[in-house]
């Protein structure tokens, strides 16, 4: 019975079903049409050999993939809701990822927003990889894999370093160009958090923090610090229309998957599970 009214309370509707936690859900997928690797039918084949019930595609500032994973998930008899994850800027200081979830995909504030980031991107890529080359790697255009609709990431490019020769691996393409000047001085555009929040509501969706304990220059994960501060966003989140948290992450171990319900429980939050896969092999970001 407990078990029954806490499912209930942890649980949430939007787009026709209910947002949770369960093991045969991932609300946190990439396609193609950000920096993941499959298409969202591939994604659709894949969810279902894992015995998946219920997805949602949530590409990074983008709503490209969602016609196709909402048609794939429907002919496999797969339950999808449309996703969205958000790059937004809590105060002006703190980086938050916000998932969105069965919002109208036609609704003008979500296509305005995913068009502001999209030429945001595009602009800061231009000067990044004038810098990049002008530090002396030779990139081109057609070193990097761009996936659909043009959408190219840090990951990418370090990824073409990579096959260069120029770097080992993509933390040492961070550490030694993405995140030192002149390189690290050239931002793309975020949306304001609590933007981003009535965006999402707005259109008839619930927003959802993603992997709270990624989140950075909150004090060191896991201590008593970072939890506090956490929790102190999450209020004010909640107080602003968010409805849920991403406590069940792949990356969360059972201990902070526990600590984040409780914070989900005592801010009235669902909780919702994701494995935020790029496809196989590829690192989540
Ligand atoms: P972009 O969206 O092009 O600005 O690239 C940012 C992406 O790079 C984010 O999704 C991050 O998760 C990822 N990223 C940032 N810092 C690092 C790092 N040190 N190592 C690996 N990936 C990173
Ligand atoms: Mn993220
Ligand atoms: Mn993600
Ligand atoms: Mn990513």
């Amino acid at each position: 019975m407990a078990f029954c009214l806490m499912k209930r309370r942890m649980a949430k509707e939007a787009g026709g079903i209910l947002l949770r936690d369960d093991p045969d859900v991932d609300l946190h997928i990439h396609s193609n049409n950000s920096d993941g690797t499959f298409s969202p039918s591939q994604i659709v084949d894949w969810a279902k050999e894992k015995g998946l019930s219920f997805i949602s595609i949530t590409d990074h500032d983008g709503i490209g993939g969602l016609e196709e994973g909402a048609r794939a998930a429907r002919a496999a008899g797969i339950d999808f809701v449309n996703g969205i994850e958000m790059s937004t800027e809590y105060r002006g200081s703190v980086e938050l990822h916000i998932l969105g979830y069965g919002f109208d995909a036609e609704n003008v504030e979500i296509l305005r927003v995913c068009d502001i980031m999209r030429r945001s991107r595009f602009e800061r890529n231009e000067k990044l990889l004038a810098a990049v080359r002008a530090e002396g790697f030779d990139i081109k255009d057609e070193d990097i894999p761009a996936a659909n609709a043009g959408y190219i990431s840090k990951p990418q490019i370090a990824r073409a370093m990579i096959a260069k020769g120029y770097v080992k691996d993509i933390p040492e393409a961070f550490e030694r160009v993405f995140d030192r000047p002149p390189v690290c001085l050239l931002k793309k555009k975020k949306t304001d958090a609590l933007e981003a929040i009535r965006i999402i509501t707005g259109a008839g969706g619930t927003a959802v923090l993603a992997h709270p304990m990624r989140i950075k220059n909150i004090g060191k994960r896991g201590t008593e610090e970072m939890y506090g501060h956490l929790e102190r966003i999450v209020a004010e989140l909640a107080s602003h229309g968010m409805g849920g948290l991403e406590c069940c992450y792949a990356q969360h171990t059972e201990e902070e998957m526990r600590c984040t319900r409780a914070i989900a429980e005592r801010h009235g939050l669902i909780s919702t599970r994701g494995s935020d896969f790029h496809g196989p092999g590829v690192t989540a970001d």
